[in-house]
């Protein structure tokens, strides 16, 4: 398998406003140095303790994504060094990731994820709930995390008008949070599509695709 044909074919097909996250979870070291080698430089993991084992022997200038479910007591492990938190969905979490942030005297990059798929497996808040985080005191106080944009998952299915839907109304979340939030100009992204689904994906809107088997082939 050649990673470097899949990321060049992966980027063949996304414009130079798109942020390619290449999704590189159970995928060792070796591996993920590959795709490094060939140019690319963001990478997504969705659990703290192998993203932090796979930090401290990768080089120092990739942007480490975190994009699965976040547990609270965990955010300490990768403060110091994250770029982006994808999957913020509750005020809680995003306080708990400035108290840790400040520690380090950083100011973190986060997504609010919404859930916008139909299975209750799928993480994520409502478009209200996001809303209520942005008129909260408590937020308006938080220094050491900013709000960059939002993040879903549609559901896995192969009716592409469901997933369709999904994206077009993850969009209209984006559009009307970046009305109502204090740094509007910084409120820019739009992380939707995976290897499945990216294609939709861009066609409604997305600006960052997290796209990981298309590029090292299917997890065990
Ligand atoms: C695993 C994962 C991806 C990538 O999925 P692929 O189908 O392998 O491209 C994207 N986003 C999230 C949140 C993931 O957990």
């Amino acid at each position: 398998m050649n990673i470097e044909e899949h990321l060049n074919n992966i980027k063949s097909q996304l414009s130079e406003d798109v942020t390619l996250v290449a999704v590189s979870k159970t995928q060792p070291v070796e591996i993920i140095q590959k795709a490094y080698d060939a140019g690319q430089r963001i990478f997504g993991e969705n659990k703290i303790q192998e993203m932090v084992e796979k930090q401290s022997q990768l080089p120092d200038d990739i942007e480490w994504h975190m994009i699965g479910h976040v547990q609270r007591n965990k955010v300490k492990y990768m403060a110091e060094f994250v770029h982006m938190i994808h999957g913020v969905e509750s005020l809680k979490l995003l306080k708990e990731i400035n108290k840790q942030a400040k520690k380090y005297d950083r100011i973190i990059a986060c997504l609010l994820q919404i859930k916008i798929a139909t299975e209750d497996t799928k993480f994520g808040m409502t478009e209200d709930e996001a809303l209520s985080i942005l008129r909260s005191d408590d937020y308006l106080k938080l220094n050491n995390v900013k709000l960059v944009g939002v993040m879903g998952m549609a559901t896995f299915t192969n009716d592409k008008a469901q997933v369709e839907k999904e994206f077009k109304s993850l969009k209209q979340t984006f559009d009307l949070l970046k009305i109502k939030i204090k740094d509007s100009k910084a409120f820019e992204v739009i992380s939707m599509g995976m290897s499945g689904d990216f294609k939709i994906a861009l066609s409604c809107g997305s600006n960052m695709v997290r796209i990981g088997s298309s590029i090292f082939g299917s997890r065990n």
